[in-house]
């Protein structure tokens, strides 16, 4: 872990939800799995190969989308289309239905990130404030944190679609600092990717804590890098 010379006095915390808090990962293979056992247990005997189809479509149709090529609901049926279609599935009312129930049981899992709610509660015991910067979507961030009771510890969720624009653009930043009287050195972002949480944070110039559980290697400088959630005791 990296550490400031001079630790300064943070008093509000931003946190990214989906693999910093939520395990993302995790329960979207969980609930595609639970799905093709139920949809297409013949058609796709081994759930494991239809993940490794639709990952990679999904990724990058979700490219497309940041860069406005997209629109929501497209992205959302097409990333099934696309990889049901691979298996020779091409009923769309079938795979409306095999969207809708993603959508809808995804959101609804309970994997979280190991000692998520431990340092949420340590941190608020504290008197941070904390908020959650998100670039998901609203609706859906929403279900997660009310199953995962997490909105005990938050003050606001801020979304991309609140914002106008996702992470890393930097008016996200500004619109999620200015939403609540926070001071930029006052301020921490901390979020599990590199690109969107940390070169965003940084490069509007507020710390952050890259979560980096894997130690991934990289270039850019965090403020801290961090492997697991209770490491931000040694500067919170
Ligand atoms: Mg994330």
């Amino acid at each position: 872990m990296q550490k400031r010379i001079q630790k300064k006095e943070y008093k509000h915390l931003y946190f990214d939800l989906d693999q910093t808090l939520w395990d993302f990962q995790a329960s979207s293979r969980k609930t595609l799995t639970d799905l093709c056992i139920e949809f297409f247990h013949q058609q796709i005997p081994e759930p494991e190969k239809f993940l490794e189809v639709y990952y990679p479509i999904n990724d990058s149709l979700w490219v497309k989308y940041r860069k406005g090529e997209l629109n929501k609901a497209t992205l959302r049926i097409k990333r099934f289309q696309d990889s049901l279609g691979y298996f020779g599935i091409y009923e769309n009312g079938v795979i409306e239905l095999f969207c809708q129930k993603y959508i809808e049981q995804a959101p609804r899992q309970t994997i979280t990130i190991p000692g998520a709610h431990d340092i949420l509660e340590y941190l608020k015991a504290k008197g941070y404030k904390m908020y959650l910067l998100t670039n998901g979507f609203k609706e859906i961030q929403e279900i997660k944190i009310e199953t995962n009771n997490f909105s005990q510890y938050f003050e606001k969720m801020i979304t991309s679609e609140d914002a106008g624009v996702q992470k890393p653009n930097r008016k996200i930043f500004e619109y999620a600092l200015k939403l609540v009287n926070a001071r930029k050195n006052e301020s921490i972002m901390i979020g599990d990717d590199i690109n969107t949480d940390i070169l965003g944070a940084k490069q509007f110039g507020m710390d952050c804590v890259y979560f980096n559980p894997l130690r991934r290697v990289h270039e850019i400088k965090p403020t801290y890098d961090i492997a697991f959630l209770s490491d931000l005791k040694m500067f919170l």
